[in-house]
């Protein structure tokens, strides 16, 4: 439940700060008109959801959320199932791994991943490349933003006088936009920026050393086309992942210390350095939809214990949004985004994470295959240490990332552990090393 007048979330039908009567934020849907060939963005509860608003057609429901396929996933799709080009001028849209082509579905499973060799894929993509226009694509996207127009203005205003309302208490130089290259915190950062007219907001990047590349270079992209803005990046370089690797051995979903020492850490030391003692907002593009753990989280966050930094405000303007929200702010609002997402990636955040979804670790195999095959390789000579007796069944299945305590890995065994909940999910417990994690341990 939602209170309008506290902006903030509650479990209650009242609210408990002031009193007054929440509001349920309705669920979106997403129907289909097959006359415009489209989506169209609706309200579960709306007396039109069923109407498209261009043709004044029937717009059936399709899904409950949608991301956008662009031409390179499309193609990508297309050679697994031996068509390059045959969707090419269709309106393709996917949902995890259901994929949506003029509104009829199909799926993609590991069988299809596995069909062929990179190599095969990386040539047949270099050989269609040319072709794989983006002319109808564009004609797609256009329809798609003039269909849902009014939910992208309802949602832009909505989102500005929340970033209004909440920037009010603070001093413009107290202000900080967390930017991690990916698609929330660029619509994020953006709504920001317009909402307060202020081009010179302080944007904190967090670069884990574990980006993708392309990540690295929207990042310089966005730091180019913004030059007012103030931008810092917070980065452990005292620390090479590998190398901890060697040490304690990979991270796993339980075990997720490079989140600490590679994210948290040096963004909360960088908020130390620059606002000790000071109160700050952070606007940050957390939603609640996004996982499970994360529904847990409110709009407005200010329990130090869950920010991790004291005197500290987390906001986050897109809460309510769905990915087919995102999608339309970015393409309506023609603002620059990181490419990973043209490629078929529906989140971008460290290449070896083991939260990674299996298209994910196969995208990855086609796009940076050096480092695939690196990372590969230490995961097979790290199970063959701790004794498993079929390393590679062991990496490719994902098993090592449900590896549970020390493991046979004695540095890790030495090292005494304690639980600290991971800002971004809150359900894994994440190790942190009992080692000093102050300041001059992070420089
Ligand atoms: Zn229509």
């Amino acid at each position: 439940m939602w209170c309008e007048k506290c902006k903030h979330d509650t479990p209650h039908s009242v609210c408990e700060l002031c009193g007054s009567k929440t509001e349920y934020e309705p669920t979106t849907e997403v129907h289909w008109c097959c006359n415009c060939n489209i989506p169209v963005i609706r309200m579960e509860n709306s007396a039109d959801r069923d109407i498209c608003p261009i043709c004044g057609g029937e717009a059936k429901y399709l899904a409950s959320d949608l991301r956008t396929v662009f031409p390179e996933e499309r193609l990508l799709i297309e050679i697994l199932f031996d068509k390059p080009l045959a969707y090419l001028h269709d309106s393709v849209w996917a949902n995890n791994n259901r994929y949506y082509v003029n509104g009829k579905s199909f799926t993609i499973s590991s069988k299809h991943f596995k069909k062929f060799s990179p190599e095969y894929i990386i040539n047949k993509l270099e050989e269609y490349r040319s072709q794989n226009s983006y002319a109808d694509f564009d004609k797609h996207i256009s329809r798609f933003i003039e269909a849902n127009q009014e939910r992208l203005h309802y949602r832009i205003d909505e989102a500005h006088s929340f970033i209004r309302q909440e920037a009010s208490n603070y001093p413009t130089e107290n202000i900080v936009l967390s930017f991690s290259g990916g698609k929330d915190s660029t619509v994020t950062a953006d709504l920001a920026v317009k909402a307060m007219s202020e081009p010179s907001l302080v944007h904190i990047f967090g670069n884990t050393t574990l980006e993708f590349p392309l990540t690295i270079k929207y990042a310089e992209r966005f730091r180019n086309d913004n030059p007012l803005a103030i931008f810092r990046t917070a980065i452990n370089r005292e620390q090479n992942f590998y190398d901890v690797c060697e040490d304690i051995g990979p991270p796993a979903r339980m075990m997720r210390w490079c989140c600490s020492m590679f994210k948290t850490g040096p963004i909360t030391r960088i908020l130390n350095r620059y606002y000790r003692d000071k109160n700050i907002l952070t606007f940050y593009g957390i939603r609640k939809c996004e996982s499970v753990s994360r529904s847990k989280y409110n709009r407005v966050e200010d329990n130090a214990e869950s920010v991790k930094i004291q005197k500290q405000k987390v906001a986050s303007p897109i809460f309510y949004w769905a990915d087919i929200d995102i999608w339309l702010y970015i393409l309506g609002e023609n603002i620059d985004f990181n490419d990973a997402y043209r490629l078929g990636y529906d989140r971008v955040g460290c290449w070896c994470c083991p939260n990674n979804n299996e298209r994910a670790q196969f995208l990855s195999s086609i796009y940076m295959p050096e480092q695939y095959q690196k990372w590969r390789e230490f995961l097979i000579g790290f199970a063959k240490r701790i004794g498993k007796l079929d390393p590679e069944v062991y990496v490719d299945t994902g098993k090592w990332k449900a590896r549970q305590g020390g493991n046979g890995v004695k540095a890790a065994e030495d090292v005494k552990i304690r639980y600290t909940n991971c800002t971004a999910e809150d359900h894994a417990k994440v190790y942190r090393l009992n080692r000093p994690m102050d300041d001059e341990f992070l420089v």
